[in-house]
């Protein structure tokens, strides 16, 4: 007789293990697809948003394996290695214009402290004490202390909210709302440090969008106030909103841009931080008190970079961009049953990205339906995480019609059960 396996140590992230007491063994991956100790399963939140091209994609597999023989990690202050300078110069030739300067870091919520600390650096080094943040209602920027404090308040942040710096806070734009939030943004804008949006969708609140015209409004006002644009497309970038980054459907040029999830393909951990000249002139001194104080370990790790390399290689060499433009397209034709479908609201989709709302009693991220959702897709081989009564769905760009059928299928049945 063998004796039961002792309860795992390993403590999850945005887990309550009282209610999710065993972790599903995952033991590979491939295109769209995780095998796990139960069976299969369809990727369809991209492995909490990371994933673009598909799991092991053939290219960036090989480059880790082929920098893993090279060099594994380096020190990244006062050296350098060749993956870290092409990533930077390949990113320099497809982000929006004006920005000049690449800081690499290794999570998202880093890059938005790292942006946060450049924004700060900025008005210091010139001689100005602008130092208020904006940031709109349900945004979510990360959850270090600095990126809480931009994010929204509630229930994730409550236990230490008196560590929490305040910020600005403008509502929403929901539709018909757009000039109360611009408004508030005029009067905000002046002497402010910077302004920080997720562009054109706030993925961790609920998959919120606004249009591209709001975006261009914000940034506006931001020109002439001087207030820093900081455009956190961690979620964003590389593809998901139907463009390359969701600034480029605005013609948004942000002062600063954060970037993570996406830019290794999603299989390494690796952000970057972009900034124009200004910011990093802001810096540049003789005076060693003007440096940009700001360092992780494993800033730039050379195998993160090799994948990010061969991210930009894919994106350049094959027909990223039609295989996002055919994924939006199959998924507006999947929403289409639930337009009238009374048991959902808010039916929605922004490029790849779709998402609607199951109605229930208790709306909201701790509404009890989300658990019992993820388990009801779990069963079905799908992989999905609702964000309380949201479903929306992610997938890589691999994915195919009738995977995304398997999907919407189980979604329409799970009205059946829990609306
Ligand atoms: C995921 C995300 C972050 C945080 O990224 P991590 O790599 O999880 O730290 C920050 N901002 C946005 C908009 C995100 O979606």
């Amino acid at each position: 007789m063998t004796s039961p396996a002792p309860p795992s140590p390993v403590w999850h992230p945005f887990t309550q293990h009282a209610l999710i007491p065993d972790a599903t063994l995952v033991k590979s991956g491939e295109g769209a697809w995780l095998q796990t100790e139960k069976g299969r399963l369809l990727d369809g939140i991209s492995s909490w948003w990371v994933i673009t091209h598909g799991h092991r994609h053939p290219k960036i597999i090989e480059a880790i394996k082929k920098q893993a023989d090279e060099l594994d990690q380096v020190i990244f202050a006062g050296f350098t290695h060749q993956p870290a300078e092409d990533v930077a110069r390949a990113l320099l030739e497809i982000v929006p214009s004006g920005l000049s300067h690449v800081f690499y870091s290794d999570s998202g919520s880093t890059s938005v402290e790292v942006a946060l600390k450049m924004a700060l650096g900025f008005w210091k080094n010139t001689g100005h004490t602008r130092t208020r943040i904006i940031a709109l209602e349900h945004a979510y920027h990360g959850d270090t202390v600095g990126t809480m404090s931009a994010g929204a308040r509630g229930v994730f942040t409550n236990a230490y909210t008196p560590l929490l710096f305040d910020v600005v806070r403008l509502p929403f734009p929901a539709p018909g709302r757009e000039q109360e939030m611009l408004e508030q943004l005029r009067g905000a804008a002046k002497g402010a440090a910077a302004l920080i949006v997720e562009p054109l969708i706030l993925g961790s609140g609920g998959m919120l969008i606004y249009s591209p015209d709001v975006l261009r409004d914000m940034a506006a006002i931001c020109r002439d106030t001087g207030t820093l644009l900081i455009a956190d497309e961690c979620m964003t970038g590389f593809g998901r909103t139907g463009t390359l980054f969701a600034c480029g459907q605005a013609e948004v040029s942000p002062d600063i841009l954060c970037l993570a999830k996406g830019l290794s393909g999603g299989s390494l951990p690796l952000a970057a931080t972009l900034c124009g000249a200004e910011i990093f002139q802001a810096h540049y001194s003789t005076d060693r008190s003007r440096t940009f104080f700001h360092s992780s370990s494993f800033t730039a790790n050379p195998i993160a970079c090799a994948a990010a390399r061969a991210n930009l290689q894919v994106w350049r060499e094959e027909p990223v961009r039609e295989r996002v433009k055919a994924l939006a397209e199959r998924q507006e034709e999947r929403l289409a049953r639930f337009r009238d479908d009374k048991r959902f609201s808010g039916v929605r989709r922004l490029g790849t990205i779709t998402a609607l709302d199951l109605k229930v009693s208790d709306p909201g991220y701790l509404a009890n339906v989300a658990l019992q959702l993820s388990r009801f897709f779990q069963e079905r081989g799908l992989l999905l995480r609702p964000l309380g009564n949201t479903i929306y769905v992610l997938p890589p760009y691999c994915v195919t019609a009738a995977e995304l059928d398997l999907v919407y299928d189980a979604v329409l049945e799970a009205a059946g059960k829990f609306a």
